[in-house]
């Protein structure tokens, strides 16, 4: 690399910006090392000779004319036996081994190795010597934690016929299999690249079919998001963005998580990593880093790798899909991906559109969540895999008609608008369920009807109206009061209240109501609908709304939240009660008007 005539010279540094010139070779989005430190940087345009490049690392100290070299290659991230359980920076670097060389702050140039190469996985053969094989086919399985068996796959672009397959302990590196095509053979290791911002191929997109499940009641009943879905989470600060994506991290159906945080705050990551380590997989007692991906960019580190961090974390996502699993990738927060954009823009001086974010905004976000979805996988095992992306956006001020707000909703499916009025009453999580909306809804009845029971869809419309019923009474109340309800509407507030209450409000901290099986949330609906029926009849019986409103019962129907899930049966017998208390409140309304009017 000592040719300087191949080398670039730096003409200008502006923050994580680089201009050199001398780059004839060069092409967008290859890497390149900037300066004697070797510092990793990506064209992200280019003008004749001239790149435009962005530096993943602090450029301070950087001048005119120190030398930039081509590598040549797209920033790719390396996908293997190794990836579940670590945490990278944006452009895949392990922090924990960075940690371990330099100590805390990221020194600049420090080039660890990705995946580890020294350590030993035990490769069990699945296919054998002889066999023809294609991209995507399955050749071996390593066991990469408890939780996950690693799939190792043809690569695509490799096929013909499988003359070796290696059995027994190997590193990522070493080959385990070779394939002979037309007298030229190929050999494959555990590792493979691929560049971050090329989706990873499939055979087609499959429409979701089936709701990605939660245990987080107001998602799984009202607001469902596909496996392979796309949702977004906007919420002003402190409504409860990333408690969210900590629950769907610890209890969605997924077999995968890829977290990307981008913190808002330096130690809010910080948080993340200190705390996600000792979060346990509720269903297996595991650790739950066992079956997950950690990207962490703090607010200390180059804007520029937060920029590609998503990209990173999706392609990841597509890799554990091509395996044939449920990924669920969840960003937190790409409002602070979008700002890291607008300040690469601007330093490149490119048109400013909408508050200083570049024009291209809505077609990055659109290309982000596109790659996300349900496909029939590489191979010829006809594998289904799902990449389910939910995105929180953090508006300043918990405005949505700003850009990166409105350019996810123009794309996600699925809108949980959490609430500051709703987090500042402490009715968490604070999803709005008025404004709130999942396009999914229709789609998965058939799914809840023969799963958990044909009464599923009907009783959600019935609550959804009592809620929508509610707001429109509220109004009434705050016009006139609440005297100019009938008996009949303040049950409905009542009702309302109970959904809200009993049901909606879901304490994450909570060791039993933090998640709730589907048949535990129909049960508990059931209750809160079942009263409101009862209620009704006896109303009309000549019941006393208050007497009805005092019974036991109402107690029982509150708790039903606490009751562990091994014992959701206990809650038939609340529902007997429920019909006897009503019944003996309405037998006593009954006489009284029979007294009165005799
Ligand atoms: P954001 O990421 O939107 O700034 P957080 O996710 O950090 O907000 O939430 C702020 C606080 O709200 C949390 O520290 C917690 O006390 C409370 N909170 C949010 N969601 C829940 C929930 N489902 N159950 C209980 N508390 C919650």
């Amino acid at each position: 690399m000592t040719n300087t005539d191949n080398v670039g010279r730096i003409i200008k540094v502006s923050g994580p910006l680089v201009v050199a010139e001398n780059m004839p070779d060069a092409k967008m989005y290859d890497v390149v090392r900037v300066s004697d430190k070797r510092l990793i940087g990506e064209i992200i345009e280019l003008r004749g000779d001239r790149a435009s490049i962005q530096v993943y690392e602090e450029t301070s100290g950087l001048g005119p004319g120190e030398p930039v070299y081509s590598t040549g290659q797209a920033l790719s991230v390396e996908l293997g036996p190794g990836l579940i359980e670590s945490i990278y920076d944006g452009i895949q670097r392990p922090l924990d081994v960075i940690w371990e060389m330099v100590g805390d702050r990221i020194a600049r140039g420090v080039e660890p190795e990705t995946l580890n190469r020294q350590k030993r996985w035990n490769f069990v053969p699945t296919a054998k010597a002889g066999d023809e094989v294609e991209p995507g086919d399955v050749i071996g399985t390593v066991q990469e934690t408890v939780l996950v068996v690693h799939k190792v796959m043809v690569p695509p672009g490799v096929s013909g016929k499988l003359v070796f397959l290696h059995s027994g302990e190997a590193t990522v590196v070493d080959t385990v299999a070779k394939v002979e095509k037309d007298g030229v053979i190929k050999e494959i290791q555990m590792l493979q690249k691929w560049p971050v911002r090329k989706g990873r191929p499939y055979k087609e997109k499959i429409s979701p079919d089936e709701p990605l499940l939660t245990g987080q009641r107001v998602l799984d009943m009202f607001f469902p998001v596909a496996k392979g879905g796309v949702a977004c989470i906007p919420g002003p600060f402190g409504s409860g963005k990333t408690v969210t994506q900590h629950q769907l991290a610890k209890w969605a159906d997924a077999e995968i998580i890829v977290y990307v945080g981008c913190g808002e705050r330096g130690n809010e990551m910080t948080d993340v990593l200190i705390e996600f380590p000792e979060l346990k997989d509720p269903k297996s007692g595991e650790a739950l880093v066992k079956r997950t991906v950690l990207i962490a960019n703090t607010s200390d580190m180059p804007v520029a790798a937060r920029e590609a961090s998503i990209y990173t974390g999706i392609t990841i996502a597509e890799y554990f899909r091509d395996m044939g699993y449920s990924v669920a990738m969840l960003a937190d927060s790409t409002s602070r991906w979008a700002e890291a954009l607008r300040e690469i823009s601007g330093r490149l001086e490119e048109m400013p559109g909408e508050e200083g974010y570049p024009a291209y905004l809505g077609s990055r976000l659109a290309e982000f969540y596109e790659r996300a979805g349900k496909v029939r996988c590489l191979g010829s095992e006809n594998r289904i895999g799902a990449v389910t992306a939910v995105g929180a956006v953090s508006p300043p001020g918990g405005d949505l008609s700003e850009p990166v707000s409105q350019n996810t909703l123009r794309i996600v499916k699925v809108f949980w608008g959490l609430d500051a009025p709703l987090a500042y009453r402490r009715h968490f999580p604070a999803i709005n369920w008025l404004t709130s909306y999942s396009l999914y809804t229709d789609t998965f009845d058939g799914f809840y009807r023969n799963r958990i029971s044909a009464e599923w869809v009907e009783m959600r419309g019935k609550a959804m109206r009592i809620l929508q019923e509610e707001a429109e009474l509220e109004e009434i109340v705050r016009l006139v009061g609440v005297e100019a309800l009938s008996t009949r509407e303040r049950l409905t507030l009542e009702t309302a209240k109970s959904i809200r209450e009993d049901f909606l409000h879901q304490n994450s901290f909570h060791e039993v109501d933090t998640y709730a099986s589907l048949e535990k949330q129909f049960m508990m609906m059931k209750l809160i609908m079942l009263f409101h029926h009862e209620c009704l009849r006896a109303l009309e019986r000549g019941a006393n709304l208050l007497e009805l409103l005092q019974l036991p019962v109402r107690d029982a129907i509150a708790r039903a939240r606490y009751l562990e899930e091994r014992k959701i049966a206990d809650l038939d017998q609340i529902a007997v009660a429920v019909k006897e208390q009503i019944a003996a409140a309405s037998a006593t309304g009954e006489e009284e008007l029979e007294w009165q009017t005799a």
